[in-house]
């Protein structure tokens, strides 16, 4: 069922169930204000009769019968009984009352404990005592409201008919005020269709507004705002990393080519070889750090955690760096520490060690003393790698610049690489829920500071 015929439908159960409560009081009401309005009537008709016929010497029943007769305050089918003291029936004047049997125990009783009532559908009779100081007659008076009874059915059918009217007036009045609330709804809807995968630019104009739709619609632009950029990043990664490929292969396919438009001396081929095998590392490592990059970025949740030891892995890393390049000069600085734990990081043990070859290949490759000074540093809470060179620096303004994926700061121009590894060093140290940050200025050496924190 449709949002709109619900809510409809709720507020029409809702308003008849008040409507409805409302109306059967005042039928109620009206029901016992007829009734009371009755009694008052027979109540009249007795007590008159009774005062003329006991109280007036001269009216005596054949003449009371006379005047009663030609009353234009009877009842409509009106029967009309006097008791006297002695229970004896001393005038009757029209139907008979039908509703009671009169017995000398009932008039008793009624002198002695108050009116008798009885109602059918068609007849209401009243029986009462006539309190004249030292006689207690009593006056039996029964008939039919024609005319209250006519006029209170006349009411309910009103009621009933406007009632009726009135669900159909609250469903229809329902309907319309649940589609002009909702009517922002349906535009969202219509809006969110017409964005597409191939078009993430558009947004819903909802949005400007305050209401609950309007928060929605701002919530739909912030998620479309972060997956254009996301889609916009991925394409961006697609055609640099491409790039970045296409470089050494065509420095590759050119070599090749060269080398093959004559016959060369086995020294030629020997360099050319060395020079195409240097490319082929170079495109080696870049696909791999591609490869962890997608990893990292795609399938976090995937990437298996456990203890790793951070002094092994600065060991391990370091001897690949030198093995990379023999030029190259490490040393390693490991802070005393109480305990093993000290060192110890819950992590993914190839993402951080490629983090620590990253770095430190880094500090050697833009250093013209290729050398790398790595201090490992830890205690209960903390756990901190600092990478520092004596090389060329890096601008200030380019501090965070070089953690965006394929990023080269001016300064590294003449120096070979991709722009790739420092947004995997990022990359890996926040899925360790780390931090990685750079103290540097051009020409005056870079320091690249990692902080692992742990709840212990
Ligand atoms: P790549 O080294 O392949 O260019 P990175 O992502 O590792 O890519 O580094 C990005 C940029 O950061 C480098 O191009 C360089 O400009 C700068 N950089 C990184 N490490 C250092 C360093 N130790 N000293 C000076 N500049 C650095």
């Amino acid at each position: 069922m449709r949002i709109r015929t619900r809510l409809a439908l709720q507020f029409l159960v809702l308003a008849s169930l008040i409507v409805g409560a409302a109306f059967i009081v005042v039928y109620a009401r009206a029901a016992e204000f007829r009734q009371e309005q009755f009694h008052d009537r027979m109540r009249s008709r007795g007590e008159n009769t009774a005062s003329l016929l006991l109280d007036v010497a001269e009216v005596d029943d054949h003449l009371l019968r006379k005047i009663e007769q030609k009353s234009p305050v009877r009842l409509v089918k009106e029967g009309l009984s006097i008791y006297d003291a002695n229970n004896a029936l001393i005038f009757h004047l029209g139907e008979d009352h039908g509703l009671l049997e009169i017995t000398p125990a009932l008039l008793d009783s009624i002198r002695k404990q108050g009116d008798v009532e009885r109602i059918t559908n068609d007849r209401e009779l009243l029986a009462f005592s006539v309190n004249k100081p030292n006689e207690r007659s009593v006056a039996v008076v029964s008939g039919q409201d024609l005319y209250g009874r006519g006029k209170l059915q006349d009411q309910a059918r009103v009621m009933l008919v406007t009632f009726l009217i009135g669900l159909v007036l609250i469903f229809l009045i329902g309907r319309a005020f649940a589609r002009r609330a909702l009517s922002p709804l349906q535009r969202l809807v219509m809006d969110l269709r017409t964005i597409s995968a191939s078009d993430l630019s558009r947004r819903s104009a909802l949005g400007k507004g305050t209401d609950e739709i309007a928060q929605v619609a701002v919530s739909f632009n912030d998620l479309l705002e972060r997956l254009e950029a996301a889609f916009a990043a991925q394409k961006n990664f697609i055609a640099n990393a491409s790039h970045e490929m296409r470089t050494p292969l065509t420095a590759i396919s050119g070599q090749l080519e060269v080398l093959l438009l004559k016959e060369r001396s086995g020294e030629d081929y020997r360099n050319a070889l060395n020079s195409v095998l240097e490319d082929m590392h170079s495109l080696n490592r870049l696909s791999n750090r591609l490869l962890l990059m997608a990893q990292a970025e795609t399938d976090a949740t995937g990437i298996s955690f456990a203890p790793v030891r951070m002094d092994e892995l600065l060991w391990a890393a370091r001897s690949e760096v030198i093995r990379t390049d023999a030029q190259n000069r490490v040393d390693v600085f490991i802070a005393e520490v109480e305990e093993a734990a000290d060192i110890t990081i819950q992590g993914n043990e190839i993402l951080l060690r490629s983090l620590l070859v990253n770095l430190i290949e880094n500090a050697c490759k833009y250093s013209n003393d290729h050398h790398a000074i790595v201090t490992l540093k830890g205690n209960r809470t903390q756990l901190s790698i600092e990478v520092a060179d004596h090389g060329s620096g890096i601008d200030t303004a380019d501090h965070e610049r070089i953690f965006q994926q394929f990023y080269r700061a001016p300064s590294a121009a003449g120096t070979k690489g991709h722009g790739i590894g420092l947004s995997l060093v990022k990359r890996i140290t926040e899925l360790h829920g780390g931090r990685v940050h750079v103290e540097s200025e051009l020409g005056a050496g870079a320091r690249f500071i990692v902080s692992f924190y742990r709840a212990r």
